[in-house]
């Protein structure tokens, strides 16, 4: 296994054990990915089928643009899941170093309540997704599909650059960045901003 996937593997597995522990990653539930390189397009992403809080340097697979395995894997019996095909997307249509795929509870309960987008708006949190603090940002929601071509094309779609998210009904999200620990900021953020606007949802504003 050469050095830089070694390192790419214990990051991944470190960003997941990390994302387990909050509870995103119930069951074998969820993938984090890293790129190598964009020309071709490689992407580093957690081994499907495994407890994402117990993954270790080597379980990690390499795969192309389509998410599927290159050969000459280090680790031939590692299998990705068949959502490396939108990490693989994503990372290609927003130049993304790091593409975080978890079934966060308030991401899946908001994009229930508002199926046409999550607008979240006037909130100090929204500076973690490089947004000001009286900005509108609206997350786009797309349908679940079994199909990652589908999904892609509703993901590009919806794409803007200032919005480092999408939410997949009924399913999870995916939240992206330059690198591993500015995607899991960007996720912690988000899970509050979706729990706030939830939370507060309906509340009459009391003006003094
Ligand atoms: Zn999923």
């Amino acid at each position: 296994m050469s050095i830089e996937l070694k390192q790419a593997g214990a990051a991944l597995a470190c960003e997941a054990a990390r994302m387990a522990g909050l509870g995103w990653m119930r069951g074998t539930s969820g993938n984090l990915s890293v790129t190598l390189r964009q020309d071709p397009l490689r992407l580093a992403v957690t081994a499907s089928g495994l407890d994402k809080g117990e993954l270790t340097a080597a379980d990690v697979v390499v795969v192309d643009a389509t998410g599927k395995a290159v050969p000459d894997q280090p680790n031939p019996a590692q299998r990705p899941s068949a959502e490396a095909g939108l990490h693989a997307r994503i990372a290609s249509v927003a130049g993304a170093g790091a593409v975080v795929h978890v079934h966060m509870l308030s991401a899946v309960v908001a994009a229930q309540r508002w199926p046409g987008g999550v607008v979240l708006r006037d909130l100090e949190m929204l500076k973690g997704l490089g947004r000001r603090d009286d900005d509108v940002m609206t997350v786009p929601v797309v349908p679940n599909s079994q199909d990652m071509g589908v999904l892609g094309d509703a993901f590009e779609a919806g794409f803007d650059a200032a919005t480092p998210v999408v939410i997949v009904a009924r399913h999870g999200v995916y939240v992206w960045g330059r690198d591993l620990v500015q995607a899991r900021h960007r996720t912690e953020c988000l899970d509050w901003l979706f729990q706030f606007t939830l939370a507060t949802n309906g509340f009459q504003e009391v003006v003094a």
